[in-house]
């Protein structure tokens, strides 16, 4: 038996009865705090890494965290973006990419991918994040480079996020929030992005504010 089938019936017998009442609570509905867009990296695992349980996250994968710009035909990407933000109207949405990728790595150097024309056309989608990080360090290393472009394409991929309707809509009320994150596959940092300073940083120091709200209220109680 594979490895993850016989991962179904631990979680059967041994996972599923503990956690029971919040299943039960979730066959009524969903109200998930965040549409969660990361790449379909298998070393990313959204539950683990934000500590959250079934139905608080609306997760939206792919190679890269790509957010295609808006356009009149549909993609699995606009709708269920549209569905999370319009319907379930989420209140944040994160975009979330992470160190190692591979997709990232594509985009740097398209020649590689000519064996590959869907990852190839998929990851033009990147291409304005490149052209930026070639033109602010053009005498940086590939390291270097490669943690910019990381960075680059979340924020470009906002800017995309922005181009949809509904997302503008919900942003022009005022009630969502776009969060733009990079994780540290080997040291399990994430760094988010610092709309003020218009820089990453550790994601404790970018909601500091939060946290220390959370944990006043929790001495209250
Ligand atoms: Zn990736």
């Amino acid at each position: 038996m594979p490895h993850f089938a016989a991962g179904v019936v631990r979680f059967q017998n041994e996972v599923f009865p503990k956690k029971k009442d919040l299943f039960e609570k979730l066959s009524h509905g969903q109200s998930p705090e965040a549409l969660f867009i990361t790449c379909s990296d298998s070393r990313i695992e959204t539950a683990m890494i934000t500590q959250t349980d079934p139905g608080e996250l609306f997760i939206c994968r792919n190679a890269g965290n790509i957010v295609p710009p808006h356009v009149t035909h549909t993609g699995g990407m606009t709708a269920s973006i549209e569905f999370a933000v319009a319907a379930l109207k989420v209140p944040h949405i994160v975009i979330c990419g992470h160190t190692e990728c591979g997709a990232m790595k594509g985009a740097m150097n398209p020649e590689g991918l000519d064996s590959l024309p869907h990852v190839k056309e998929w990851l033009s989608y990147s291409k304005a994040a490149v052209d930026v990080v070639k033109e602010i360090a053009p005498d940086a290393s590939e390291d270097e480079r490669m943690k910019m472009l990381l960075e680059q394409n979340v924020i470009l991929q906002i800017q995309h996020l922005k181009t949809h309707p509904s997302v503008a809509a919900r942003l022009a009320k005022g009630d969502l929030v776009i969060h733009g994150w990079v994780y540290d596959i080997k040291t399990g940092d994430v760094n988010a992005f610092d709309e003020d300073s218009a820089r990453f940083v550790p994601v404790d120091k970018r909601y500091s504010d939060e946290i220390a709200k959370l944990v006043d209220s929790s001495e209250c109680a």
